[in-house]
């Protein structure tokens, strides 16, 4: 795998809803010594941000005041020294277990409708991938943040089988859950997120798909390996 190591490229990884994206991504990411950026938890960050402030109520955002506030908005990446995962922070607060939560996840499709979020957001990503050697997950990453991405690979699986392991997640993490309100959500995200005029959800055209409907973690991971080692041979 040294040869992994020398040659950064970019891998994109998008897809519906609580497939598993960043999960692989992390393992992925730390197994070729790449930076992780699961851009979700931007987004996720962002609405938490217009949450407090009160800028998204019952389905009205307050585009001129989100506008403002988006200037006051910080976001950056640290690794946890105790779980090794790189927590996202909002001006300097860690708010990594906070965006996880159902609040979030019912208002972020919304947010990330919003061209300006996005504009706000996509630059920050583009800057990260500069030096390659990152992986990214999301909705857009390989036809809008990264459109010439060495790797792209679009994930899906079918939507209950998706809303079970959400629902053990939850659960595992002693989270109020319910299944029926995870389905909902899952399947409310998938559509506002391929409907939406901005950056909509689609697999790009030079995408691979990974269906791991029926795949473990294991196997997901090493089905992403090998492709990353033929790209890498393939160019050497
Ligand atoms: O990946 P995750 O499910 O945490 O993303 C939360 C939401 O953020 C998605 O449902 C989608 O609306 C939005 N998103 C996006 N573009 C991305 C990543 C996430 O629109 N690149």
């Amino acid at each position: 795998m040294s040869d992994l190591v020398e040659k950064k490229i970019i891998i994109a990884i998008d897809g519906y809803s609580s497939c598993g994206k960043s999960t692989v991504a992390r393992e992925i990411a730390r197994k070729l010594n790449y930076l992780f950026i699961d851009s979700g938890a931007m987004y996720r960050a962002v609405t938490l941000s217009f949450i407090r402030s009160g800028l998204v109520l019952d389905g009205e955002v307050d585009r001129p005041a989100l506008k403002e506030q988006l200037r006051r908005i910080h976001i950056s990446f640290q690794t946890n020294q105790e779980t090794r995962h790189n927590d996202i922070f909002l001006n300097g607060e860690n708010v990594e277990q906070e965006i996880r939560q159902l609040a979030v996840a019912q208002k972020v499709s919304q947010v990330a409708a919003i061209a300006e979020v996005r504009q706000f957001l996509v630059a920050q990503q583009q800057e990260m991938g500069q030096s390659k050697g990152i992986v990214m997950d999301g909705r857009d990453i390989g036809t809008v943040v990264f459109p010439g991405a060495e790797l792209k690979i679009f994930m899906t699986a079918e939507a209950p089988i998706r809303a079970q392991r959400r629902f053990e997640e939850m659960k595992a993490k002693k989270e109020p859950v319910n299944f029926e309100e995870i389905l909902q959500n899952i399947t409310d995200r998938d559509r506002v997120d391929e409907t939406r005029t901005e950056s909509p959800l689609r697999k790009a055209a030079d995408a691979v798909v990974l269906d791991n409907s029926h795949m473990t973690r294991e196997e997901q991971f090493i089905w992403i390996l090998d492709k990353v080692k033929k790209i890498v041979t393939d160019e050497d």
